[in-house]
């Protein structure tokens, strides 16, 4: 009896000792799983933290936001009133009258005050910086490009903003602060054909410049395909406007006059322009000079015409617009009954060459068709020393596998 006491008093003890063993090692793995869980919960609140930190930057910047627009649209609203007797406008209107025609800025300059004075319900306002904007457009004005483009959306207008225009807000705000960032402001629209400023570097701030792949102009050259592509010339006589941008002697043409029939597809001649030597080269060498004709269709498509000059007879066109050359830069001289005819600069065949291109000028905006015609027009070594740029020639550029063709 006692021995089987004894072995039940053992059994026993063994399941006490093994329960014990239990209890402990429950309450031990408990323990561990709270103090995981507590640490979940804390880096959570640690998260949690860290965004409505964030949050609050957020709101910070929103608010300083508002009030530098609120400040801003304070200014504007004095601005205004000062504006609306309307003497202002009156005094520039006049004085702009006496002027034969007016600079892309000057024209800005007008269609603000004339905003400011009778709101953009007055359409003075928009034709203003709609006639800046034609004359500032491929001319590299790229200021005034930049406040007619904002100026006509704000208006409501469809305009496409250049990427160029874009400055971010607290970009502008460093430049206020800092007379250095300001001087290298200035310095973005600036460009050259040499030097620091030149074409190598137009990339810098025009990244298309360097970036595109499709850039003109090109060396013609090499085996070509054949292109279905007809090109038909309708300029008519149009009033001489003539500028010195800075970077070329433009022609701006009257707009709906002088037409360029694409494929059936109708663009209208902008203006005509001036390189020396000519861009686009035939077998490696450049003709002595070229003009540009840029057209645009009624969806903004962009077309340009290319016709080599060459040494050869005086050219009777050129000698009206070498003659008439404004004596100041970014001002158009538009003498009194000149008429001219765009025609006049074409030769008799049109044989072309065609390919896609860019812009030759920064921002070096791709999209543009080149008809590049093979005859060339006449010009004397006189009227190509008269011509007032040296240099004014991109280099030609990559083909990047695009295909250069023929019409015959
Ligand atoms: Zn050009």
């Amino acid at each position: 009896m006692k021995k089987y006491l004894r072995i039940a008093l053992e059994v026993l003890l063994v399941l006490l000792l093994a329960a014990s063993i239990a209890f402990a090692y429950m309450n031990f793995s408990g323990k561990k799983h709270l103090a995981s869980d507590m640490e979940e919960v804390s880096a959570e609140l640690d998260e949690t933290k860290d965004t409505l930190d964030k949050t609050k930057e957020q709101l910070d910047d929103a608010q300083a936001k508002l009030e530098e627009v609120e400040a801003s649209a304070k200014q504007f609203e004095i601005v205004k009133q000062a504006f609306s007797n309307g003497v202002v406008l009156q005094d520039m209107e006049a004085v702009y009258k006496a002027q034969k025609s007016l600079s892309a800025e000057r024209l800005v300059g007008l269609g603000t005050v004339r905003q400011l004075t009778k709101g953009f319900e007055d359409s003075s306002a928009v034709e203003a910086f709609q006639k800046s904007l034609e004359i500032a457009e491929l001319g590299a004005r790229m200021q005034a490009v930049c406040s007619a483009q904002s100026a006509l959306l704000s208006a409501g207008k469809k305009v496409t903003l250049m990427a160029e225009c874009l400055v971010k807000p607290n970009e502008k705000k460093a430049q206020d602060d800092d007379e250095k960032s300001k001087e290298s402001a200035a310095k973005k629209v600036h460009w050259t054909y040499e030097g620091e400023e030149g074409p190598e570097h137009w990339g810098e701030n025009y990244p298309t410049c360097a970036n595109g792949k499709k850039q003109s102009p090109l060396n013609i050259t090499g085996e070509m395909g054949k292109t279905r592509d007809t090109i038909s010339p309708g300029y008519k006589e149009t009033p001489l406007k003539i500028i010195n941008n800075g970077h070329t002697i433009q022609v701006n043409v009257e707009a709906g006059t002088s037409v360029l029939t694409v494929n059936k597809e109708p663009y209208d001649l902008l203006q005509f322009h001036f390189h020396r030597p000519g861009e686009e080269q035939f077998n490696g060498k450049s003709p002595a000079m070229v003009v540009h004709f840029v057209h645009k269709s009624k969806a903004g498509k962009l077309v340009v015409l290319g016709v080599p000059l060459n040494e050869g007879k005086e050219n009777p066109l050129i000698k009206t617009l070498w003659a008439n050359l404004p004596a100041k830069e970014g001002e158009e001289s538009a003498p009194e009954k000149m008429i001219i005819n765009p025609a006049t600069l074409l030769p008799s065949d049109l044989s072309f060459y065609t390919y896609e291109g860019s812009l030759t000028t920064p921002p070096c905006t791709e999209g543009v068709n080149f008809y590049i015609l093979k005859t060339s027009s006449d010009i004397s070594k006189g009227q190509l020393n008269k011509f007032p740029f040296k240099v004014n020639a991109r280099p030609v550029q990559e083909l990047n596998g695009r295909k250069i063709l023929s019409n015959n």
